[in-house]
């Protein structure tokens, strides 16, 4: 594995960069809001992130859940608030520098595996390192090691078609990986899945948090996936409710 890379600063002058230490939390959401329309979809809403913890969110259809994680892992900006990653605001951070910024430090897992069908399964995750700058043959030998630890070795050079959903779903962990990224946001990552299935990404999940001291944040409706969770955020209205 490679060393993690620091956090991307819209900052020019390297000496300028503020130092990340442990103390600080991964992310924090200040007085986010979001309105769609005559829609209040986030209200002020206040978030803590910390590092090597998994947080899950949960609450009923329409609270707003996915728009949040979509804020917090820069996908879309918030009308009101502050995004702050380590020490750095990166609210105004411009389109190209924020699309930089996520393929550096955050990985996605979505519901549905979102696997480019074109592609095998070690090209799939190799390609946001590719897309980094990583090389074509550095990329797939560590995409290899990914699908190695998700159990999928046999399955390397398969086609998404050629393999089943559970499998493709830990495709998609390995793709969230592949960039050694700060943080994991997953959207419902066992919404697809058959209950056997569920475990086998909560168990990776959760193996993942304890070797890796990979950080997640989770929104869901499975409740077990609370088992694996340091901590429950409720939302209702979009609101945080604890
Ligand atoms: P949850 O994930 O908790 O189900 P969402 O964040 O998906 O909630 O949606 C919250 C509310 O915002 C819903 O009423 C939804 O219809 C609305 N919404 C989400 N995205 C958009 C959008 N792009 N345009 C308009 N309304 C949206």
């Amino acid at each position: 594995m490679e060393d993690k890379k620091p956090l991307m600063l819209e900052i020019t002058d390297t000496s300028q960069r503020p130092s990340l230490t442990e103390e600080l939390p991964l992310l924090r959401l200040e007085g986010v809001g979001k309105v769609y329309g005559n829609l209040e979809v986030l209200r002020d809403v206040t978030l803590r992130v910390n590092r090597n913890e998994i947080v899950t969110i949960v609450g009923p259809s329409g609270a707003g859940k996915t728009t949040l994680l979509q804020i917090a892992g820069t996908l879309a900006r918030p009308d009101t608030g502050k995004i702050i990653y380590g020490n750095d605001d990166i609210s105004g951070m411009s389109d190209r520098k924020l699309s930089e910024f996520r393929n550096r430090n955050i990985g996605f897992i979505f519901q549905f595996h979102q696997l480019l069908p074109e592609f095998t399964a070690r090209e799939n995750v190799a390609l946001p390192a590719m897309i980094g700058g990583m090389s074509r043959k550095a990329a797939l030998h560590k995409a290899d090691g990914l699908l190695e630890s998700v159990g999928l070795s046999a399955r390397k050079n398969h086609r998404p078609s050629e393999m089943s959903g559970g499998e493709c779903q830990r495709t998609a962990v390995a793709r969230a990986l592949i960039n050694d990224p700060e943080v994991v946001f997953a959207d419902e990552p066992t919404g697809s899945l058959d209950s056997a299935r569920r475990d086998e990404i909560k168990e990776i999940i959760a193996g993942l948090r304890r070797d890796l001291g990979q950080t997640f944040v989770i929104v869901t409706h499975d409740l077990s996936m609370n088992k694996i969770a340091d901590r429950v955020i409720r939302m209702e209205d979009g609101r945080i409710l604890n």
